[in-house]
């Protein structure tokens, strides 16, 4: 007789610093259907509970009482097991519980019954009168609801309760028409009628044929191995991953393509659909969870091979995984900022190896991570040095604005930008002005005693608006501007820094016969507006397009033959240790979309700093000068990817307990620390109160990743989080930022 089989159970409970495993015995009607990988119904404590099954087998302890399973959720396990493996990785590397990797894991398969499809909202109006139907709610949280949703678009009813906003609220704004709705719509729609195989391939290059070959070897060969695709932009690293992901198919292998975001991947996922069809599952946050589960069911049950989505897709439920690809690999949307962090990049790798396939990561402008390992000779490169079709890279000036102010150059534009557009307007050719911020002027500063103008919710200098507005990024808290300064009464409080409502203005003074339109997050607020001006801008429509990073990314309109960077400065004076990369990868990016068709593209860069090596390697677009000179200084200071970094982040409306439980996690940290462990901090957060929450921080750097995460979970098993109710811990254990 068999003796009682026992199982290994992850309680889907949030049980922080606790033990996350617990033994069940299966009893023997369940013996057929426990397996790892499903879930299962367990008693807990006096409740009921839902778990996964990650282990089966071991005998019982004599002596020790075990509860039993009670219930088995899935016919079959509803990820492979080697997902089981990788969520064990997932919660080591960056330090979150056995649970939380394991949700992250299962994604949409994780979920019970189907759920209703989600709604997306967006405001009615024009930007401009966001505010003054602002002004005109009397209640706080149809307010706020409505701010939301003026920032962000096709915001979904989901997120918009994750933000405290209740059902109620958002149904008085669509009874009063302030708002419209609608089903989020089904991915696929779009792509139905895109038939496969319409068009074949093209005949590749001689640079894709060589970066292509690599590829398919390691392919056929089963073998894990990581490629850094880095080619310019324009060099055709699309037509590589498709050709590759073809191969794989041809082996009879499954294929992975991560992209940032997939809204703006709208022409990658087009290619993809033009060349296989329904083979391709498309995995998309704004999917209602009934379809997500259905394209995962796809790729479960192997009818489709591609799954081509943002992050969470590297979990997708393949079996026979050939190849993985990520696009953009540098792109920061990578990162998931709740836990489990972790940075989908990585996550690729880690399962690539586990599962003996190659990786893809392509960019113009790789991470200095991705770069670092190259160097080391961990990484292979694979070099696409020219554009398809032999089109030359732009020509890049700089432009020092300090001469620019001691010849008395009032505008925002120097006399060189001012000249080179009024000659693409004379000769019919189109010009993208990029400033990376919104709004007329940065700050407000009295210039009497110094003052300036904060918002009360965040610690972040609020921005002033045409008309005669004062706004913060961050919340969207807002006020009416008034010269008067509040400190000292003194009445010419003055506005600094300029906005992109400010070149708007200039730009139509300065060219009174061009047609000017600007593109951010207040002139896209509307429903369509953003493929809106895009179009119009491609049909000629637009002369002089003023944008955000909005327009940096994926742009690709044959007429531009100008870009100008008003303002190289905005991201580089940022107290980050990523600044430097950041800039010079927007700069890059920026100045690519200048010339894509026929006629030679130019860029201006205009910068109070053009000496600074990120100014002026991006402007000789010499990725691998700047990649040398960042690496060297990220190892003298000991920044990664050097040193392994986690950051700790504590939060809370009330600021003296926030300091406190900060004050005290430092403390058993530094008594942890060793040898091998530096610990920073803690100190405020450089935005030390955001959303009205205050914000401290404390870093823990080492050589060696491991010894740092050790150290930061015993410390977080010590710290006694139940006195310090209301303080929020983030363990960020791949730092992007430190903002
Ligand atoms: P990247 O992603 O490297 O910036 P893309 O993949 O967008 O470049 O390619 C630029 C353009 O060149 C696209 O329009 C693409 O269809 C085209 N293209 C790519 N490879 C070839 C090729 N071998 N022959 C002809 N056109 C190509
Ligand atoms: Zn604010």
């Amino acid at each position: 007789m068999s003796s009682p089989k026992v199982a290994q159970v992850v309680v889907n409970r949030p049980l922080r610093g606790a033990n996350q495993v617990f033994t069940y015995t299966v009893p023997e009607a369940l013996q057929e259907k426990v397996a790892p990988g499903v879930r299962v119904t367990v008693p807990f404590g006096r409740q009921t509970a839902t778990g996964f099954v990650i282990g089966i087998g071991g005998e019982p302890v004599p002596g020790l009482k075990l509860k039993e399973i009670v219930g088995v959720l899935d016919e079959e396990p509803p990820v492979p097991p080697a997902l089981l493996e990788l969520a064990r990785w997932v919660a080591s590397r960056y330090v979150c519980t056995l649970r939380e990797a394991l949700i992250a894991v299962y994604g949409p398969a994780g979920h019970g019954g189907k759920q209703k499809p989600d709604q997306a909202f967006w405001f009615r109006g024009e930007a401009a009168e966001v505010l003054q139907e602002l002004e005109r709610l009397r209640a706080p949280v149809q307010a706020r609801a409505l701010s939301l949703i003026a920032a962000q678009p096709g915001i979904t009813r989901r997120a918009l309760l994750r933000e405290g906003i209740g059902a109620k609220a958002i149904a008085a704004l669509v009874r009063k028409g302030l708002v419209t709705t609608e089903a989020v719509p089904v991915w696929r729609e779009p792509y139905r009628d895109v038939a496969a195989g319409k068009e074949g391939p093209p005949v590749l290059s001689l640079e894709q044929q060589a970066a292509f070959q690599e590829i398919r070897t390691a392919v056929s060969a089963q073998q894990h191995q990581v490629f850094l695709l880095h080619g310019v932009t324009g060099s055709g690293k699309t037509e590589v991953y498709l050709q590759a992901a073809a191969a794989a198919l041809e082996a009879g292998r499954q294929v992975i393509v991560l992209v940032p975001e997939i809204a703006l991947a709208h022409q990658m996922v087009l290619q993809f659909k033009a060349r296989f069809g329904s083979q391709v599952a498309i995995t998309h946050s704004a999917l209602g969870a009934g379809e997500r589960r259905d394209e995962w069911e796809r790729v479960r049950s192997g009818e489709a091979n591609i799954v081509l989505g943002a992050r969470s897709a590297v979990f997708a439920p393949v079996t026979r995984l050939g190849l993985v690809v990520v696009d953009e690999e540098h792109e920061p949307a990578y990162k998931q900022e709740q836990a489990p962090r972790y940075h989908a990049r990585e996550v690729a790798i880690a399962r690539a190896a586990f599962e003996g396939a190659p990786v893809v990561l392509g960019s113009a402008t790789p991470a200095l991570e991705s770069y670092a390992q190259l160097l080391s000779g961990h990484y292979r490169e694979l070099k696409l040095s020219c554009r398809v079709d032999g089109r030359r890279l732009p020509v890049v000036r700089v432009v020092d604005l300090r001469e620019e102010f001691r010849a008395g150059t009032v505008s925002l534009l120097s006399n060189l930008l001012i000249d080179r557009i009024r000659e693409k307007l004379r000769q019919q050719e189109q010009v993208l002005l990029f400033l990376n911020r919104r709004g007329f002027a940065a700050f407000v500063l009295c210039p009497a005693c110094g003052n300036v103008i904060r918002c009360p919710n965040c610690d972040i200098a609020l921005t002033y608006h045409r008309p005669e507005t004062l706004l913060c990024h961050y919340c969207y808290y807002r006020m009416r501007y008034e010269a008067r300064c509040p400190r000292c009464g003194n009445t010419n409080v003055g506005r600094y820094g300029a906005g992109t409502q400010r070149v708007e203005e200039e730009a139509r003074a300065l060219f009174p016969g061009a047609r000017v339109a600007r593109m951010d997050a207040e002139t896209t607020t509307r429903r369509g507006s953003h493929a809106a001006i895009l179009d119009a801008f491609k049909a000629g429509a637009i002369d002089i397009l003023i944008g955000t990073q909005m327009v940096a990314k994926g742009l690709d309109i044959p007429g531009v033959t100008l870009v100008g960077v008003v303002n190289a400065d905005t991201t580089l004076l940022l107290p980050d240790f990523r600044a430097a990369e950041r800039t010079f990868q927007l700069l890059y990016q920026v100045a690519g979309r200048a010339g894509r068709g026929d006629l030679p593209g130019e860029v201006i860069i205009q910068s109070h700093c053009p000496e600074h090596y990120a100014v002026r390697l991006s402007a000789l677009q010499d990725f691998s000068a700047f990649a040398r000179r960042e690496l060297a200084l990220r190892q003298r200071f000991g920044y990664p990817p050097y040193t392994f970094m986690i950051r700790v982040v504590f939060s809370g409306p009330a600021g003296d307990k926030v300091a406190r439980g900060a004050e005290e996690f430092g403390i058993l940290a530094k008594a942890a620390a060793g040898k091998e462990m530096t610990v920073l901090g803690p100190a405020p957060c450089p935005f030390g109160r955001l959303k009205g929450f205050y914000r401290w921080h404390i870093i823990l750097k080492g050589k060696r990743g491991q010894v740092v995460r050790d150290a930061c979970r015993e410390v977080l098993r010590q710290f006694t989080s139940r006195r310090f109710a209301g303080v929020r811990i983030a363990i960020d254990a791949a730092p992007q930022s430190m903002l």
